[in-house]
């Protein structure tokens, strides 16, 4: 009997009394490994993850987050070998277990980037600019992100054991959240193998993860408010899960990502000799083929132009021929085995479903020919391509789970249109086309259906097949789409951090949102000192410290000269005539990067010392002009200091307000630097 997968609960390794259910290997029918869950106590769990891991997590900044997720990609991406090799047995080929594996780390990278770069060194996430309240600048509004103190639970589908756990755990981890994950039974034990490197690594703080291998049994009814559910699966289940009463009244978050009868639209503008339509052909074949079409991004609609259907048909089909079928681990192997045995069953219903309105024009759901491969004891199956008879309906409700799509005929962008909303709301659609008024059409039309729209032509294709095409979701971007997809959404950067976190409005006085957010508060106390604040390192310096200059005046020459200088001429600054008639200006102005120009003159402290460069401006406006013979002050002030871990420096961004004689503000700007940690 093979090994009883063992979930990792309360800091352990627990293993079931019970002998548990086998899970076959996908392509031989050989026992993989055995799951149960028996004796498991999820109360507990849940506890531990609230109590032990979510303050572990909570009491590191953003950046020392990022950090760990950092190193713990780096530590998964060491070895993939045997990986890859548990990951044949769930009837993936290597591109499938790349997309699996190697996606899912790279997911892990990418928040641990997007996190530095993107988040500040803080527990507080500040989401927009201060809005004033009152008029005297002495009651603002400001919106902030916490963590809260719960439970991110994950309940994952078969189809992507490594890559589904990992694009769920690195936001949930950023935000501040412990994770449990429950993986689908059937692969389990690819993810089980990921989670012991994870916990054997002891990078991630204890009581971040938790596995939970085997049924998810009464897991909801321990969770509540602050705790989320992520769930990828059927719709079945999903409905199931919005019913339970930890949802509908205990306050429980529910994130759905279910099935989506996504689409690809080949434009009326596409020839058979333009290269969309190769492009239109390859997106369908690669969404049937890669993964056995067991994803949840593939392209179960390919809607064409009337004119078109033969010669896509033909193409389609042509490609499809070329497939071969069989041992996912065989390298002359293009498309390996379905889950399961019970899957492939699922998949021949639903094409027989589809039969009712549509006939098959390749392939044969009852025989396969197969590479290496036994096809009485693994699950596979040929590619099957339909064309929906006109009127058909079950193209748009039914989800054949598997290698297979079907050809929709259509006659204006309209009815393209009105097809794609058919399906009820979708992760994805492709829109191929090299027209722009078609692509802006479809587009516009579609993107209220859609998560995510690929619009793809002969100018983005390399770059959009290198990052995965049609079916690859990326950390960067959002997914999840409307109506039956799901309704929920993940990823798309920080946004899928913030989805795990709690948005406050917060009302109060300048000096009050300062001390509360770490970053100075346009209104709050400047703190002059006796030292100019370029002379104190990171250490040093503290939020609010400000150098305040003198007055600077600027002169007619000091315009002439600027315009002369830099071959900036324009009117304003150099034709009294023409400046006078300008209804803003009435007269010559100052350039406004002479303003900033001089303010830099005016705030400076020249000698070397801790600020190491200025790397930027942010926000710059110019808000009064300056006409020749008036002056200006500075006033510097900092606003945010975050340091770099990986580096003996950090970033300095510096409120920036110039006013003139009249106190009016003539600029504002953020002034960003590098500052050195310590005096050197
Ligand atoms: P399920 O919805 O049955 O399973 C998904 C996950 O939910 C699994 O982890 C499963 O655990 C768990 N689960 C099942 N029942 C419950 C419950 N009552 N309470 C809590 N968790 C539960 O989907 P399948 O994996 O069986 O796939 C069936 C169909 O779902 C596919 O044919 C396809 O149509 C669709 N699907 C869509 C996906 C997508 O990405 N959108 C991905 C995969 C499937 P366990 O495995 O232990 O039962």
């Amino acid at each position: 009997m093979s090994a009883l997968l063992e979930s990792y609960a309360g800091g352990r390794w627990f293993r079931a009394a019970d002998e548990g259910q086998p899970l076959l290997d996908a392509a031989t029918g050989e026992e993989v490994a055995r799951i149960s869950g028996r004796g498991l106590d999820l109360g507990a769990m849940v506890s531990y993850a609230r109590e032990v891991g979510g303050p572990a997590i909570r009491a590191l900044t953003f950046h020392e987050r990022a950090a760990l997720l950092k190193q713990l990609a780096a530590h998964l991406s060491a070895d993939k070998d045997p990986l890859y090799a548990l990951s044949y047995r769930t009837g993936a080929t290597l591109r499938d277990s790349q997309v699996d594996i190697d996606g899912g780390f790279g997911t892990v990278f990418s928040y641990a980037s997007k996190g530095r770069r993107e988040l500040p060194n803080d527990t507080v996430y500040i989401d927009g600019d201060t809005e004033r309240l009152g008029r005297g600048g002495r009651f603002l509004g400001q919106h902030v992100f916490t963590s809260r103190p719960g439970v991110a639970v994950q309940i994952n589908a078969f189809n992507f054991p490594v890559w589904g756990m990992l694009e769920k755990l690195a936001p949930a981890f950023l935000a501040g959240l412990p994770s449990i994950v429950k993986p689908a039974s059937q692969t389990a034990y690819l993810t089980e193998a990921v989670v012991r490197r994870i916990i054997d690594s002891g990078i991630l703080p204890e009581g971040s993860l938790q596995l939970l291998a085997g049924s998810a049994g009464d897991l909801l009814d321990h969770l509540g408010v602050h705790d989320s559910v992520a769930f990828t699966g059927s719709a079945h289940t999903a409905g199931v899960l919005r019913q339970h009463p930890s949802v509908l009244h205990g306050g429980l978050s529910l994130g759905v990502e279910a099935d989506s009868l996504n689409c690809s639209v080949l434009g009326p503008d596409v020839a058979v000799d333009d290269p969309e339509f190769d492009l239109f052909v390859k997106g369908v074949v690669t969404e049937m083929t890669v993964k056995a079409g067991q994803k949840c991004t593939a392209i179960r609609r390919a809607i064409v132009p009337a004119s078109m259907a033969d010669a896509v048909t033909e193409a389609i089909t042509a490609r499809l021929a070329k497939t071969t079928v069989g041992n996912p681990a065989n390298p002359d192997v293009r498309m390996g085995a379905l889950a399961s045995l019970a899957q492939r069953e699922e998949v021949r219903k639903a094409i027989e479903a589809l039969r009712s309105s549509a006939d098959i024009v390749f392939g044969d759901p009852s025989s396969v020919s197969l590479v290496d491969a036994d096809a009485e004891r693994g699950a596979f199956l040929s590619p099957v391509l339909l064309r929906a008879r006109p009127g058909a309906t079950e193209v748009h409700d039914v989800e054949p789970f598997g290698p297979v799509s079907t050809l929709i005929t259509y006659d204006s962008v309209e009815e393209a249109i009105a097809l794609a909303a058919r399906g009820r709301g979708s992760l994805v659609g492709s829109v191929v086309t090299n027209d722009p008024d078609v692509a802006r059409s479809l587009t516009l039309g579609l993107a209220p259906w859609h998560g995510r729209i690929l619009v793809l032509n002969r100018d983005d294709a390399p770059e959009a097949a290198a990052a995965g095409g049609h079916g690859s979701p990326l950390p960067v971007l959002v997914h999840g789409g409307p109506g039956r997809a799901g309704g929920g959404e993940e990823l798309g950067g920080i946004r899928g951090v913030l989805h795990h976190m709690q948005r406050t409005a917060l009302q109060g006085s300048p000096d009050m949102l300062t001390a509360i957010t770490n970053r100075w508060t346009t209104g709050s106390e400047r703190v002059v000192g006796d030292v100019h604040p370029f002379r104190k390192s990171l250490a040093e310096l503290r939020i609010g410290d400000t150098i305040e200059s003198d007055y600077r005046e600027v002169t007619l020459a000091d315009i002439e000269h600027f315009a002369e200088f830099t071959g900036d001429t324009f009117y304003a600054h150099t034709d009294p005539e023409a400046a006078a008639a300008n209804p803003l200006f009435g007269g010559i102005v100052a350039h406004g990067y002479l303003v900033v120009s001089l303010a830099a003159g005016l705030f400076v402290e020249p000698n070397p010392g801790p600020v190491l460069a200025n790397f930027g401006v942010d926000n710059l406006r110019f808000l009064t002009p300056v006409k020749a013979g008036d002056a200006i002050k500075v006033a510097l002030t900092v606003k945010q200091i975050t340091p770099r871990s990986s580096a003996d420096y950090g970033e300095v961004r510096w409120d920036a307000t110039v006013v003139n004689r009249a106190g009016e503000p003539v600029a504002t700007y953020d002034v960003l630097t590098l500052v050195a940690k310590t005096q050197g």
